[in-house]
């Protein structure tokens, strides 16, 4: 596996001669990789010919410094991970690569950015947006690769390459859980057993709204998984929605052409978001 630093490197090495013709899949991490990433490093590797992992913990889309320097950074096992799925090459950038001093952006994303994961962490989406762009500019892959688990983030990077007309198709890659059920995260590795334990009940209640779907409506639905989660132990609930998948917009009827569900919560210290499509 190749490993860049500069954006100057990686385009020479994209640019060249073997290479410029290959299809380029692009796998955007903030690393402390688990096998969720790398199912995205799997699906890229069979949709594309030339596959970059970037790892860069972007600090323009964290709203608390704390989070930003509690997040984890194990770079030697993410390099082994990366070369074990054969991930081609891996983009591993400074801060003062990637951006200028007091750099301006911002990216009208209708109301995308101002709900769910939007209203609890203001600036979040321009940051994702502001660092997904300059990582389109720099790789131009054909095509990038992203979590579901992430849903809303998806929602946004697909307005930013309509708006801006970007050449290049999105991928969402579904969610990869644990044994258990618990969607993986780089932060699960801070939960301790018992908030681990606690923190079943996200994916729980999720799969029991699929299975209630036909039976409920979305009110009901919607207030019954609001119950079982602010009465379950350990769980400081942020949100729990059931929106048209399409925008994102709340809904009171199944009228819409897809629809979603989605959980944000605090288990202890940490921040969990989960999701599941319900039609
Ligand atoms: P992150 O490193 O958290 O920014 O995530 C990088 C990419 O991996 C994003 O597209 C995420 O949606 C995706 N991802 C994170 N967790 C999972 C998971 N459990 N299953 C599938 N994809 C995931």
């Amino acid at each position: 596996m190749k490993i860049f630093h500069t954006r100057a490197a990686l385009s020479d090495y994209l640019n060249n001669s073997q290479n410029k013709h290959l299809s380029v899949g692009l796998v955007p991490t903030m690393g402390a990789l688990h096998n969720g990433h790398i199912s995205l490093i799997e699906i890229a590797r069979n949709e594309t010919n030339l596959v970059v992992c970037s790892i860069f913990v972007n600090p323009t889309q964290f709203t608390d410094p704390k989070d930003l320097d509690n997040y984890p950074r194990p770079v030697e096992a993410d390099i082994s991970k990366l070369e074990n799925a054969n991930c081609d090459v891996l983009f591993m950038p400074s801060v003062s690569e990637m951006y200028q001093n007091n750099e301006k952006w911002h990216l009208d994303l209708s109301n995308l950015d101002d709900r769910l994961e939007g209203k609890i962490r203001p600036g979040h989406y321009q940051g994702v947006t502001q660092i997904v762009f300059k990582l389109f500019d720099t790789v131009k892959p054909d095509k990038a690769f992203f979590g579901q688990k992430d849903f809303q983030q998806f929602l946004v990077i697909k307005t930013m390459v309509q708006t801006l007309n970007l050449d290049l198709e999105l991928v969402m890659c579904p969610i990869i859980r644990e044994d258990d059920g618990l969607a993986m995260s780089s932060r699960n590795i801070h939960l301790s057993v018992k908030e681990h334990k606690n923190s079943l009940i996200l994916n729980k209640v999720l799969k029991e709204t699929r299975e209630d779907f036909n039976k409920s409506d979305i009110v009901k639905l919607k207030e019954t998984a609001i119950n079982k989660l602010k009465s379950a132990e350990g769980i400081d609930l942020e949100y729990f929605e059931i929106c048209d998948a399409d925008n994102l917009n709340p809904i009171s009827d199944k009228n819409s052409n897809s629809i979603i569900a989605l959980i944000a919560a605090k288990v202890g210290q940490i921040r969990l978001i989960d999701n599941i499509i319900l039609k």
